[in-house]
């Protein structure tokens, strides 16, 4: 069944009870496909209110307050098994994370002193003189 767009937020609007205009009163008289919408609009609203009603008289669980209690009494938080498991493992992520910045550091240092020692390699050779070089312009 189709619904004429035109009225669909009047229809929500008329379904949550608010009144109808005399449009769409008469459109209502001569559609189908709108009364039934309304009609389903209106049968999901009840449905929801009676949801709403459920859930605001239902009650706690019998066993609530026993099983808050029994949470509180069974010790700070900081000694449970979660806690240490968590601990351990940041503790190993931290461990970890301080071995390889040691290791990018020596890397790093390595990688210097092999570029220093190139380079004083390098410009040993640009003061180089070929041996007949300084026979010809030492005369
Ligand atoms: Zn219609």
């Amino acid at each position: 069944m189709m619904t004429c767009a035109r009225w669909l937020e009047e229809l929500i609007d008329r379904a949550l009870d608010r009144p109808a205009s005399a449009a769409l009163s008469a459109h209502l008289a001569t559609c189908a496909g709108c009364a039934a919408a309304l009609a389903d609009l209106r049968a999901r609203a009840d449905q929801l209110d009676a949801d709403v009603r459920t859930l605001v008289v239902r009650e706690p669980s019998s066993n609530l307050r026993s099983r808050v209690l029994a949470g509180i009494e069974s010790g700070p938080v900081l000694f449970t098994w979660a806690w240490r498991t968590r601990t351990a493992m940041v503790g190993a992520v931290l461990i970890a994370s301080i071995v390889l910045v040691t290791y990018d550091v020596d890397a790093l240092k390595n990688e210097r002193a092999q570029s220093t020692a190139t380079a004083s390699a390098g410009a040993a050779l640009s003061h180089w003189r070929a041996p007949t070089d300084a026979l010809l312009h030492d005369k």
